[in-house]
């Protein structure tokens, strides 16, 4: 997992780390390095150039310069600061509620579908839940047909109707029968497209008026970087969710929409995929995820 970001912050901090003392140069020039690795990771431009000069401001303010070990303690703080920029603590879901209804939102093969069997999963045999899935991605069958298997594989009911092009009406539906066998966590997929449309944010933001859910949790393909972010503003300003999901870290994937995401929509990455099968998921640690960066 990004191993091409992990190999340029090694690098960079390689000249600081033999050395007994530093100079203020010194310091300038490895967050000079740092900056670049950020940004040929894809992080957003703002957000790298604050890390860089928080890391320096706090770097000085800690007597690097004089310190025993110089290339350590930076490290240490550049550690301590990529987990604030991943957003510091995990931020767990909200499942007191019964039933606690989840709404799925992305665009077409973020890993929605494939997120919400893996998230049903986790929820049944990790914290004991009984959850109901619904297929609300009313245009694509095949969508349906994916979930159906999913839910089978995992044994989770799944609710769909494949003769309604009704995403309310199907969650509304799926909602009351979830009520009846006493299902205690909903969990809806949504129909996304291809990108951001406005008939798409329309329907969705519909359906969430219509069933209250308790969390939003947009996915998003963690390969597409920028437009990651990008995607996430648009969603967030439509949805104000609640989450984020980072799925296809498993891949070849540079690390900017991990890295960008919190600090430009000001929303906690929840969860990540790290596969295809129903238990590559994991709870989004900050902490975890920046030493796992720098190695
Ligand atoms: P949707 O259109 O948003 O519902 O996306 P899907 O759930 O159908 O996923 C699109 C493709 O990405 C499928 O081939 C999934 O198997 C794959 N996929 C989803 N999540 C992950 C992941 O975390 N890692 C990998 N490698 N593939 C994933």
């Amino acid at each position: 997992m990004f191993d091409n970001l992990s190999d340029k912050l090694d690098r960079a901090f390689k000249v600081l780390k033999g050395q007994g003392s530093i100079t203020e140069i010194n310091v300038a020039e490895t967050m000079k390095e740092v900056r670049k690795a950020l940004l040929d990771a894809d992080v957003n431009y703002k957000t790298a150039k604050a890390f860089t000069d928080t890391v320096k401001e706090k770097a000085l303010g800690m007597n690097v310069l004089t310190s025993v070990s110089p290339g350590q303690l930076m490290i240490k703080i550049t550690n301590d600061e990529l987990t604030a920029l991943m957003g510091g603590q995990t931020e767990e879901l909200e499942l007191k509620q019964n039933p606690t209804i989840i709404l799925i939102a992305g665009l077409n093969g973020a890993g929605k579908t494939t997120f919400s069997g893996k998230l049903a999963n986790y929820l049944k045999t990790k914290k004991g839940k009984k959850p109901l899935l619904i297929a609300g991605d009313v245009y694509r069958p095949a969508a349906i047909e994916q979930l159906k298997v999913l839910g089978e594989q995992i044994d989770v009911p799944v609710f769909a109707d494949l003769n309604s092009k009704d995403p309310i009406g199907i969650a509304q539906a799926g909602i009351a029968q979830a009520k009846q066998n006493g299902n205690n966590v909903i969990i809806i997929d949504t129909a996304g497209r291809l990108a951001i449309d406005e008939q798409m944010m329309n329907e969705i933001a519909a359906v969430k008026a219509s069933t209250n859910p308790h969390e939003i949790l947009f996915v998003v393909d963690s390969m597409t970087g920028q437009d990651a972010v990008n995607t996430a503003k648009a969603f967030n300003n439509r949805l104000d969710f609640t989450g984020a999901v980072l799925t296809k870290l498993d891949g070849d994937t540079r690390g900017g929409a991990a890295l960008s995401i919190k600090s430009v929509v000001n929303k906690p990455i929840k969860f990540i995929g790290t596969g295809e099968k129903m238990d590559a998921i994991d709870v989004f640690y900050p902490d975890r995820m920046a030493s796992r960066i720098l190695g």
